[in-house]
């Protein structure tokens, strides 16, 4: 295919950048379409997570020694790095985590248990991804509530009827949704999810882990109240960050307890540190978090919305190559109402089968139901093949995946 996806990005050069992108599997140039997993990392990050080992690694918050001073000043930095990522209104609203999914459940137990209780209502949707479902519906088990679901299209977005349905629902007391479906691809309109939250007096989980790091992000803009991150989505490593307004995070008691998150202890009562810190328990993960902020400084400094334009121009190709591939059918909204995702299956050919014959090829996707069960249930699935892209990929990949399923397909002589 000679055609060429137009995008505001040099993908080849960046590529460079990555230097697992270079290293040959099986013989073969390595095609990596598995970034709504987990993405690549730049030579930057890298380096920086070295170099915290190197010259920077003591206790963050506890050495009162110069060494702990630099982890200290190096730890916070990354704060204000999120913060200013996300457009939130101060630091204090940026709470560290190992992942969105600890950041999602950080909410519902610690605003969960204090502010949903019995007969009241959760709502959610079908397409959600475990870690912004598993959590309601054991929130709703611990204290006597129910969950909502707002249903999908055919095209797998939200299906609006649904939300009218349940506009009649009492009680709402939180509404959870993912910014962008990680097996579907279809993109929320989270600021309108915020307003039919607030109209209720709910509050609004958004689940960002899929949209951070592919589009610029203002939770303000979103209007929601909680927003969960995970950095090794981002190019960083395994740190993520969840953001909640300043009054509620207030509100709310912590998650976990122990060291740190303490203001004072005595053997019948404690009380808490001052926010942020009251949600983050323990010696903090100094390298990941300072990676953390070293990815998000490497995907601003190339710039979200080129990044976000590139995939755009991207999953259009992809979305052109792979559907007009006879016996493979994709899933989820056509293009450009998706985000850079493409659930696909070849024929019969079971998903697994797919993605062994494509390793072959040195073609990484992921296959299985992607932690959204619901979601392919809703399509009559158990599993699918899934590609999804990033600031490094280009539409010779598309070219090369194409090839690879018609190889599966002879394979299968499907
Ligand atoms: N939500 C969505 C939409 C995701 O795609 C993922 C990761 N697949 C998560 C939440 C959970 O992210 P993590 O595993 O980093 O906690």
């Amino acid at each position: 295919m000679a055609v060429q996806a137009e995008t505001p990005l040099d993908a080849a050069r960046i590529k460079l950048d990555f230097p697992i992108l270079g290293k040959p599997v099986h013989g073969k140039q390595l095609v990596y379409l598995d970034s709504a997993a987990s993405s690549q990392k730049p030579r930057p990050v890298i380096d920086t997570i070295t170099d915290v080992y190197e010259n920077s690694y003591a206790a963050v918050h506890r050495a009162v020694y110069a060494l702990g001073e630099t982890a200290t000043e190096r730890y916070e930095a990354a704060r204000d790095t999120v913060a200013a990522l996300l457009n939130a209104r101060s630091r204090r609203e940026i709470v560290f985590v190992p992942n969105a999914t600890e950041g999602l459940n950080l909410v519902a137990y610690a605003y969960g248990d204090k502010f949903v209780g019995e007969g009241d209502v959760i709502v959610t949707t079908e397409m959600e991804h475990h870690s912004n479902l598993v959590p309601w519906q054991m929130l709703a088990r611990r204290r006597g509530a129910s969950v909502r679901y707002l249903a999908l299209t055919s095209d797998g977005r939200l299906d609006p009827a649904s939300l009218d349905e349940l506009g009649s629902v009492e009680n709402v007391r939180l509404v959870a949704a993912t910014h962008v479906s990680n097996s579907l691809a279809a993109v929320n309109d989270i600021p309108a999810l915020s307003a039919w939250a607030h109209e209720r007096g709910a509050v609004m989980v958004c689940d960002g882990a899929q949209a951070a790091p592919h589009m610029p992000v203002d939770v303000r803009a979103l209007g929601c109240d909680f927003y969960a991150i995970s950095g090794h989505k981002m190019c960083g490593p395994g740190a993520g960050a969840l953001w909640g307004r300043e009054e509620l995070f207030e509100r709310m008691d912590p998650f976990m307890t122990g060291g740190g998150q303490i203001g004072k202890v005595e053997l019948d009562r404690t009380t808490w540190n001052e926010l942020p810190y009251k949600f983050e328990p323990g010696v903090p993960p100094l390298a990941e978090v300072v990676g953390f902020g070293a990815a998000i400084d490497y995907v601003t400094g190339i710039g979200l919305e080129a990044i976000h334009a590139h995939e755009q121009a991207l999953v259009r190709y992809g979305w052109d190559v792979l559907s007009a591939l006879p016996g493979v059918t994709v899933y989820g909204p056509p293009p450009p109402d998706r985000a850079g995702i493409i659930a696909f299956t070849v024929a019969d050919v079971h998903p697994h089968d797919v993605a062994q014959v494509l390793d072959s090829e040195a073609i990484c996707v992921r296959a299985g139901h992607h932690c959204t069960q619901p979601a392919m249930r809703r399509f009559g699935l158990i599993a699918t093949a899934r590609a999804s892209v990033y600031l490094y990929n280009t539409a010779d990949d598309f070219d090369r995946l194409a090839a690879g399923i018609e190889k599966v397909k002879r394979t299968f002589g499907v």
